[in-house]
């Protein structure tokens, strides 16, 4: 209670006594505090709420307001424009968790106290540290699905940035590529579907040890591509690429 912080019999603040249960800058606070003058019996006061009493809303408006001074790794319209995607639940998921930098990378998993670079390495390529940047924009294997998407890119022509800043480019990628903006749905589809492929392919590696195989996942992410825009054909319309489907990928000619 209030009054045992004060001298006996008076309301001067008995500075030992606070100083000995509050942290420092909390005892200099209320030290320079005047001490209530009257009689006041003590109260607990939920300080959220205007009456002073607890209440769900107030608890829900307080905590509402400490989320909103997080730094968020996109802005909130990013986030706005991603959960409206005529995506599949789990690729926006997939899509959120990668903005996060919150995919478990070998840094972060690794049991080793001393782990070698062979154990950080890029379980697709092993030819570089196991980075997301890396994985989906460095790998030779990324590289090279990129340059076989409907754009042809050239990934690595375009400005580097950690993983999170990726996302707002990806999800605004008209100024970047100068695609007009009916096929802003396309290229985000492609990308989501080519990192969800290169990540699964890279748990296979390193988890079951099955040995990547170039040809085969841009094979796929070109098959699930044309099968994702067919099951959103409503919304994806005009389709302008018609020829993915019969195109062979260029790596499976060679
Ligand atoms: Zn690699």
């Amino acid at each position: 209670m209030v009054n045992s912080l004060f001298i006996s019999s008076t309301h001067f603040w008995n500075a030992g006594v606070v100083r000995d249960h509050l942290e420092e800058a909390d005892a200099d606070w209320i030290l320079n505090c005047c001490s209530p003058s009257g009689s006041i019996e003590d109260k607990q006061i939920w300080t959220p709420a205007f009456n002073g009493t607890f209440s769900v809303k107030s608890t829900y408006k307080l905590l509402s307001s400490l989320v909103s001074q997080t730094i968020f790794p996109i802005p909130a319209e990013d986030w706005k424009k991603l959960w409206a995607m005529p995506l599949q639940d789990r690729l926006k998921l997939f899509l959120w968790k990668i903005a996060w930098n919150a995919l478990p990378r070998k840094i972060n998993t690794c049991w080793s106290a001393s782990p070698t670079e062979e154990e950080l390495s890029c379980s697709l390529c092993h030819n570089a540290p196991e980075t997301l940047e890396h994985l989906f924009f460095g790998c030779q294997i990324a590289c090279m699905a990129w340059m076989e998407s409907p754009w042809s890119l050239n990934i690595q022509d375009l400005p580097s940035c950690d993983i999170g800043e990726w996302i707002h480019p990806i999800l605004h990628t008209g100024p970047l590529l100068h695609l007009p903006l009916w096929e802003h749905p396309h290229f985000i589809l492609f990308a989501a579907i080519l990192f969800d492929s290169l990540w699964y392919s890279r748990n296979q590696a390193g988890h079951h040890g099955t040995q990547p195989n170039p040809s085969a996942i841009i094979e796929k992410v070109r098959s699930l591509f044309m099968e994702h825009k067919l099951a959103r054909k409503d919304i994806l319309r005009p389709d302008p690429f018609p020829f993915v489907a019969t195109t062979p990928c260029k790596f499976l000619e060679d």
